[in-house]
């Protein structure tokens, strides 16, 4: 461990980087960088029946192409799965989690039956105290206050019921793994999506409980949108960074900024934006609108299409 801390950038294996998460990526090393503070990568690909060793292989040639490299041994999340799954026998040991065998049909005829209830979450918490010694492990969401946001203000009330931690199958779920491997006491600084930042409460309390490092930085950051508004994701088939691009990418998505650079290597780009880099810039947004012509521009010149995911599910709560 580093003294001073480390920022991350915890992708998923579902896909290869498009120009949201490179945004992403990009932001949280250039805010690491700028308190001087170490960068790393982790992999999120505990869930093997969407991740794939293909997709983290595009990644990591994604950012090294635009000069984005992780200064320890990049975390495959799929090969810790010990540590999460001792991490969630603790929770059950200290009853701060319970065996639940609801099924989705089930959780559905409950919220129909109780007009309050949302039809898809698990939030009138019906396995609490019913002792099941199997089935998927659930974390009961507490009344703890919810970490303070840079950028956003509060990161607000956990956004879900007492949401999944490890199926029934033995699958680690997201919110699980990332609490535990932002909790190891490198990590000081959480910059990610807003669209992620529903779970922060959920895994501080995951991490409070399980009695690990607890005062990260957050910061959660805009998601792109394209000219029509629309959110650049996997799911919606953002394309996939182009490397060979990789200079006018970073010049790209860094004008979202208003840092203007002239052309030169990725790695001279970035070098050059330290100076000018704030933070701030990002303060309170939700949205960042990409330029009509910037995504057109864009859309034409990236030739590869077939290796894009798509995965009509949400995040794997
Ligand atoms: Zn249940």
């Amino acid at each position: 461990m580093n003294s001073k801390g480390s920022g991350r950038f915890a992708p998923s294996a579902t896909g290869s980087l498009h120009a949201g998460s490179l945004f992403t990526a990009l932001i949280s090393y250039l805010q690491a960088r700028k308190l001087g503070l170490q960068w790393i990568v982790r992999i999120e690909d505990t869930d093997l029946e969407r991740c794939s060793s293909e997709h983290t292989e595009s990644i990591l040639t994604q950012l090294q192409a635009h000069g984005l490299e992780s200064d320890s041994p990049v975390l495959l999340q799929s090969s810790q799965i010990p540590r999460y799954l001792a991490a969630a026998q603790t929770l059950l040991k200290t009853s701060d989690a319970y065996f639940c065998q609801c099924t989705r049909a089930s959780i559905k005829r409950r919220a129909q039956a109780h007009k309050h209830l949302e039809s898809n979450v698990h939030d009138d918490h019906w396995c609490r105290g019913l002792g099941l010694t199997s089935g998927s492990i659930r974390f009961k969401v507490n009344q703890n206050p919810p970490p303070i946001d840079l950028l956003q203000g509060s990161t607000g009330e956990p956004e879900s019921g007492d949401p999944v931690l490890v199926r029934a199958n033995g699958i680690v779920n997201y919110v699980l793994s990332a609490a535990v491997d932002d909790g190891s006491g490198e990590i000081t600084q959480i910059v990610r999506g807003i669209d992620l930042m529903g779970l922060s409460s959920t895994q501080s309390q995951i991490r409070a409980a399980l009695n690990l490092a607890n005062d990260q930085v957050h910061a959660h950051l805009p998601v792109l949108v394209n000219a029509q508004g629309q959110k650049l994701s996997k799911q919606a088939l953002a394309p996939k960074i182009d490397v060979k691009l990789a200079s006018q990418n970073l010049i790209e998505i860094l004008s979202l900024i208003d840092i203007e650079l002239a052309p030169d290597h990725p790695r001279a780009l970035i070098d050059q934006t330290l100076g000018q880099f704030d933070l701030n810039k990002l303060m309170g947004l939700r949205e960042l609108r990409l330029p009509s012509d910037q995504q057109t521009r864009r859309l034409n010149r990236v030739d590869d299409y077939t290796q894009l995911t798509i995965d009509p599910r949400q995040k794997n709560l």
